[in-house]
């Protein structure tokens, strides 16, 4: 496990629960490495380097990570660029719709590969190792047996969570995930979505 402290109230967390950035100047942007919507780069139409949302940490360079709460990337946006007005809202807009990307990417992978099972109906208790994601309509109690029984737990919007899974018409009860890397990854990207989305 590895432990990092958030650049902007210095709270040590799991890296994993942390928003992974990497500063990356315009020009290494411009050599075509990376391309990003001009939404995006207009964000950081003052600035010389962007703040880049790198979620596997696979670029070089020194890594930047903050707390996927609104104050959080506030207060690091403020620190980086000191004096120069960047648009929190539409940061984390464009973080939200990156993460949503890599969510649907990824669940389309799990989906094909057999690791989810999409629940419409009463909860099968099965594997307690298994990622469960819960519609917000469960009732506390549902929520609370569950939680004993499952060791890893998210309560997600109900529309998010038909929209991920691409039934947009039905109502999804729970997505049962299985623990395998891919699953993991998901599950932190589910986090992460979550908790950038109370952000705004
Ligand atoms: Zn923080």
């Amino acid at each position: 496990m590895s432990i990092r402290a958030c650049f902007a109230c210095k709270e040590r967390k799991e890296k994993e629960d942390l928003l992974n950035f990497k500063l990356i100047s315009k020009d290494f942007l411009r050599e075509g490495e990376i391309s990003l919507p001009e939404t995006f780069l207009n964000i950081f139409k003052d600035v010389s380097n962007i703040l880049f949302l790198d979620l596997y940490s696979k670029l070089p360079g020194k890594g930047i990570n903050i707390c996927p709460k609104k104050e959080c990337i506030k207060a690091a946006l403020k620190k980086i660029y000191k004096g120069k007005n960047i648009d929190v809202n539409s940061f984390i807009n464009y973080l939200l719709e990156t993460i949503e990307k890599e969510l649907i990417t990824n669940l389309v992978r799990a989906k094909k590969a057999s690791l989810i099972d999409i629940g419409l109906d009463n909860i099968d208790y099965k594997d307690k190792d298994a990622f469960i994601i819960v519609s917000q309509k469960a009732s506390l109690k549902a929520q609370e047996k569950l939680k004993n029984f499952y060791k890893n737990l998210l309560v997600l919007d109900e529309e998010d969570l038909s929209s991920f899974v691409g039934l947009e018409n039905k109502n999804i009860k729970y997505l049962l995930i299985k623990n395998t890397p891919l699953g993991k990854k998901i599950f932190r990207l589910l986090k992460l979505y979550k908790s950038l989305k109370n952000a705004i």
